[in-house]
């Protein structure tokens, strides 16, 4: 791999460039009717720093996940996915022309191009699960992008909306219609929602601690206009439990899921949510993160054949997120 380390003084950021396509390409797929493999994307572009050593978004965090993963057996049983380059209209389909330039030219091109890296991911995942390689998907990408929105700048660790893209890519490239998006990550998605707030196209269910940043997830937004209904923000309190996620997931997503029936599922899934992170205070459990997963997927088995692809988003103690994505994968797979 082609390596070459930058420091960006003014925002303490650091980044190593690296270029694309480290990921091994998979035996020749088979493509069964009812596909009943998991996907897991990984590439060596997401071991690149690009925040300062002190900074809480590590390449460790999916070292970490990588190791676990590999440790319990999983890689195995599971199929690689590679990453592809976004083009630019596939950035475009989320972001103006402003965003995308601004990153460039604030926080270089090698901080660009771990972005770019995830957006990619979250595609190569999307069209793997549409062409029946896999019937749900993992990636395990960084750093996180439900916050992103066009201001042009770096927010939340969050450089581009990986998932708002793959919504918009489903729909506007691969003829889906109606995309249900489950954020369970520790903070509140408002990119995601800002980009969805108007759209009835899009089912997004995010449970978040409305105190934490970025402060906003008011449970009385519910979207505007053709959209009101389908967005649900669940507010938990510091401390919440599995069995105050799982009544979110029971009493507010299923109902909602079954009257907007999704043909595809994505999933923020951010592991800050879990107990003992360093930037939450939900005491949420590798067993909770388990019936979370089996309740989305079935949701998908039910309404698209088990399309779910599941996106990385925020995570920050590195024991704790491999051990949660470690049972979210070994849900994913049953
Ligand atoms: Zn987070």
């Amino acid at each position: 791999m082609d390596r070459r380390d930058f420091l960006h003084r003014g925002g303490a950021l650091i980044a190593a460039a690296a270029t694309l396509g480290g990921a091994a390409a998979g035996p020749a797929l088979a493509k069964p009717m009812t596909p009943t493999a998991t996907g897991l994307v990984w590439d060596d572009i997401f071991l690149t720093p690009v925040f300062s050593p002190t900074h809480p978004e590590q390449p460790e965090r999916v070292a970490a996940i990588r190791r676990a993963v590999e440790a319990q057996g999983l890689t195995r049983e599971l199929r690689p996915i590679a990453i592809r380059p976004p083009t630019e209209a596939e950035l475009r389909l989320i972001h103006t022309d402003d965003h995308i330039a601004g990153i460039r030219r604030k926080h270089g091109d090698a901080i660009d191009r771990l972005g770019r890296a995830g957006v990619g991911a979250a595609l190569a995942a999307c069209e793997a699960v549409h062409a029946r390689e896999v019937r749900n998907a993992f990636v395990c990408s960084r750093p996180p992008g439900h916050h992103a929105r066009n201001d042009g700048e770096v927010v939340g660790f969050c450089l581009y909306n990986n998932v708002a893209i793959a919504a918009r890519h489903l729909q506007r490239n691969l003829g889906y219609k109606r995309i249900l998006i489950v954020d369970w990550d520790y903070h509140h998605g408002d990119g995601t929602e800002h980009f969805f707030y108007e759209d009835p196209s899009v089912l997004l269910f995010d449970t978040h601690d409305w105190r934490a940043y970025p402060r906003t997830g008011d449970p009385a937004r519910r979207g505007a206009g053709e959209a009101v209904g389908t967005k649900i923000s669940v507010d938990l309190p510091c401390g919440a439990t599995d069995a105050q996620m799982l009544r979110a997931f029971d009493e507010r997503l299923l109902p909602a899921a079954d009257s907007f029936r999704p043909d595809f599922v994505l999933v923020s899934a951010g592991f800050d949510s879990r107990t003992q992170d360093k930037l939450g205070c939900f005491d949420i459990t590798d067993e909770g993160y388990r019936q979370m997963t089996t309740r989305v997927c079935a949701i998908a088995r039910k309404h698209c054949a088990g399309r779910v692809v599941s996106v990385l988003e925020g995570g920050y103690n590195f024991e704790g997120i491999a051990s949660g994505v470690a049972t979210h994968v070994r849900a994913l797979m049953t």
